[in-house]
């Protein structure tokens, strides 16, 4: 049996945080709390009055420590997922870039065979798909060759070869976009509203038919315009008005900038707000030169200033954060509590993702996935179902 007990600890749970102890057995928690129990035999983890928290949950990320998901390498997975459990992450969800669907189904297979290997890594909770039914206004760093409208012939085959899909991100405008939601929904995968010229009212339609959630909101989306002289709500202003619509955002501090921070969290709240890196390979390295997308066929980019940007330094290229980062930015820059900032990157996504009875709060019989970090949020420790995948030196 693998016993850890963790001492001193200021420990964040259900939104409030409490001095005490947190006994690990094998993968689960076995208490916590103020009480001193006795646990013979524990490995002893003295945090020092530091935070102790459920492991961060990024719902959408690339790669990180210079390996990209579309690599399409079981290295490539292992290498981002070791690195991001660095900074504290201890589940995530490899998501795809648009691309052809032989690539697809190919990572569907190193996904499977990574999942296998991976015992020093953030775990991977399931696919995200991003794309290929986007609209060519909002493709971002989507290749807009791919780009097209969803048909069942297709999809359903897709889905029919991924059992891990999680989720997937789409354009509700699309031709045949509420029959896609409408099966995601019927099989229990998420669907998200992204890369997006919607209106109001065609996103009303997609929430409808079950997607409550957007994808790295004010990226790639589409806000009131004038179409014949009429003006219409759109897409960000969907997300903000519909009470049951999850927002993801890429909480850098720089895809979001503060006003727009604090403008979430007076009109969205914090219960319905989630952080993801949406972190490209470059996460966790040295600034300098990159590849966006896969090595084989990918875009240089170049990073500083703590995002990644294209050559002619016109638009990002992706984000470089990693998930101490988000929560970092949240505290320091949005002026968010400490309980509030890790509340949207453990508690809100588990629940997005439908696994809040295992993960995303620290309590007894929960998976013991915690991670320990400092004022700062400089992480001690990651711990992943009862292992120590990361001790700071
Ligand atoms: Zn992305």
């Amino acid at each position: 049996m693998n016993l850890i007990k963790i001492i001193n600890g200021t420990i964040i749970t259900g939104g409030e945080s409490l001095i005490g102890n947190v006994v690990l057995k094998d993968r689960v928690i076995d208490y916590l709390g103020t009480e001193d129990i006795s646990a013979d035999g524990a490995q002893i983890i003295d945090a020092k009055g530091l935070y102790v928290a459920p492991g961060f949950i990024d719902m959408h990320t690339h790669g990180a420590g210079g390996a990209d998901f579309m690599d399409g390498t079981v290295d490539a997975y292992l290498t981002a997922a070791r690195m991001h459990a660095v900074h504290g992450t201890t589940l995530l969800y490899p998501t795809t870039l648009t691309s052809t669907n032989e690539a697809l189904f190919a990572s569907f297979e190193t996904y499977r065979k990574a999942e296998e290997m991976n015992t020093d890594g953030a775990r991977f909770g399931g696919m995200h798909l991003e794309g290929p039914y986007f609209s060519p206004m909002y493709a971002g760093a989507q290749d807009p060759r791919y780009l097209r409208n969803p048909r069942p012939e297709e999809y359903l085959e897709i889905l029919d070869r991924c059992p891990a899909l999680a989720r997937w991100s789409f354009a509700p405008e699309l031709e045949g976009a509420e029959e896609f939601a409408a099966e995601l929904k019927k099989r229990g995968i998420v669907a998200s509203i992204g890369h997006t010229n919607a209106t109001f009212q065609e996103c009303d339609a997609a929430y409808k038919s079950g997607a409550d959630l957007m994808t790295h909101f004010y990226s790639c989306m589409s806000t009131v315009s004038r179409r014949n002289a009429f003006r219409y709500a759109g897409t960000i202003e969907y997300g903000y008005i519909q009470d049951g619509m999850h927002l993801e955002i890429i909480a850098d501090g720089i895809h979001v900038p503060q006003d727009l921070l604090h403008l979430l969290l007076k009109i969205k709240g914090v219960e319905r707000i989630a952080l993801v890196t949406d972190s490209m390979r470059a996460a966790g390295m040295p600034e300098g030169p990159s590849i966006l997308g896969p090595l084989s066929d990918g875009q240089e980019v170049i990073v500083e200033d703590g995002v990644a940007k294209l050559m002619d330094k016109s638009a990002f290229a992706g984000s470089v954060a990693t998930a101490d980062r988000l929560v970092r930015t949240m505290v320091q820059i949005a002026g968010c509590s400490i309980t509030d900032a890790v509340r949207m990157i453990t508690e809100n996504p588990a629940r997005i993702m439908g696994i809040s009875d295992r993960k995303g709060s620290l309590k007894a019989g929960m998976d013991a996935d915690l991670v320990i970090f400092d004022e700062n949020i400089n992480v001690r420790n990651t711990i992943i179902e009862g292992k120590i995948v990361y001790r700071y030196e």
